[in-house]
């Protein structure tokens, strides 16, 4: 693989950093599905870097390799899903640690977080991280190890001052994780804002096609005890992900920057269909210039706002369902980021959140805009 660290992250994704079947002569990398790897007649590996799949696998190494350049970090490393992921970060947490959490987060991630922290004994909090006083009040009092901000978050489009949050965290010794899941690699780069571990569910716009389960960490401190810990959890404990998953990502994301692009533009076309729409009562994105986020966002994003945007149906749950119940074209069906677009209702599947009841969810996907203001326009009935 030639050096490709240095070009940008369309050429980098395009020609996945670099990476052909150097046996065959092929332009893309081959799928090797093999488990255990040969050893010669005097008992040495015929690739002293592949011995076992648990271990190493060119096609995990060379969709790590694209993932780490096109997010600016000095390593990624990927799990079999964006919870396998998170889960590998805070089990670094010692019993009795204390961890600060973003409140009102993707709720997967809080459920999860709530029920571990009490198995193990780790002092959680919560916290509303886009609001920057409270944040750094809450880190000042707690005194967190480990810290996760999501931005712009699911569902609320909450967006936090990166750089800002990384100071308070600092301040007090800890460390500052992002789930950059909304934005991908493309459009945020946490690390560069001071981070010092971005997450992505790769099952959403970084795979982009919703045929892959995927998650992924990547740093800049590779020396971190952290990141020790984490990668040596991955090892022993197997959260790896299979060769076929990780050929599909690579195939994915050669697309992603321009998949970002479109979905991003369609996304702002659609929240300002909404905004200006008689039966909307709120709509939630960082690219609308009322959105309370957009200054950061705008400083903090490059290209574009993201497919993710929420927006409040008037009439409550009722004239929600039979809005996402009239669409044509959103699917509905719960996650982000793929090339076709989605609608979720989520008040259904939390409804002890404080999620409006009204409130649909929308992954704005690549389709024509013209054909998904059509849908939202008759779903709406006006
Ligand atoms: N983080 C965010 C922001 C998500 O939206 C999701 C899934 O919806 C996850 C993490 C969990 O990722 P996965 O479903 O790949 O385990």
């Amino acid at each position: 693989m030639s050096d490709t660290t240095r070009l940008n992250p369309a050429t980098i994704a395009a020609q996945a950093a670099g990476a052909v079947d150097a046996q065959s002569g092929g332009v893309v990398p081959s799928l090797q599905m093999a488990t255990t790897y040969l050893r010669d007649a005097a008992y040495q590996p015929l690739r002293p870097d592949n011995i076992y799949l648990r271990d190493q696998s060119d096609i995990v190494r060379v969709a790590e390799t694209v993932l780490a350049q096109l997010e600016g970090a000095a390593e990624a490393l990927l799990f079999p899903s964006g919870m396998a992921a998170l889960a590998a970060a805070f089990r670094t947490v010692p019993n009795g640690g204390r961890v600060l959490v973003q409140s009102q987060i993707y709720w997967g991630t809080t459920k999860w977080l709530r029920d571990f922290c009490t198995r193990r004994a780790i002092d959680l909090r919560e916290v509303e991280a886009s609001d920057a006083q409270a944040f750094a009040q809450a880190c000042a009092d707690f005194k967190p190890s480990l810290v996760l901000v999501e931005t712009p978050s699911n569902p609320w489009l909450r967006v936090t001052d990166i750089e800002a949050a990384a100071q308070a965290v600092h301040a007090v010794g800890g460390l500052l994780m992002i789930d950059s899941t909304a934005a991908t690699p493309v459009l945020q780069k946490p690390l560069a804002h001071g981070a010092d571990i971005v997450m992505h569910s790769a099952t959403k716009g970084i795979n982009g096609h919703s045929d892959v389960l995927a998650g992924v960490l990547a740093t800049n401190d590779t020396d971190a005890q952290i990141w020790t810990d984490i990668k040596a959890d991955r090892h022993d404990a197997g959260a790896v992900i299979g060769p076929f998953e990780a050929w599909l990502l690579v195939r994915g994301m050669r697309t992603l920057p321009l998949r970002m692009r479109e979905m991003s533009r369609n996304a702002q076309a659609i929240a300002e269909f909404l905004d200006a729409h008689p039966l909307v009562e709120t709509v939630l994105y960082p690219g609308l210039p009322d959105h309370p986020g957009h200054k950061i966002a705008d400083r903090q994003m490059a290209g574009g706002f993201g497919p993710l945007l929420s927006f409040v149906v008037q009439g409550g749950a009722d004239k929600a369902l039979q809005v996402a119940g009239r669409l044509q074209l959103f699917h509905r069906a719960t996650s982000l980021g793929g090339v076709e677009s989605l609608v979720e209702h989520r008040h259904t599947i939390e409804p002890h959140t404080g999620i409006p009841e009204g409130l649909l969810r929308l992954s704005v996907g690549i389709e024509d805009i013209n054909d998904l203001t059509a849908d939202l326009q008759q779903a709406l009935g006006n």
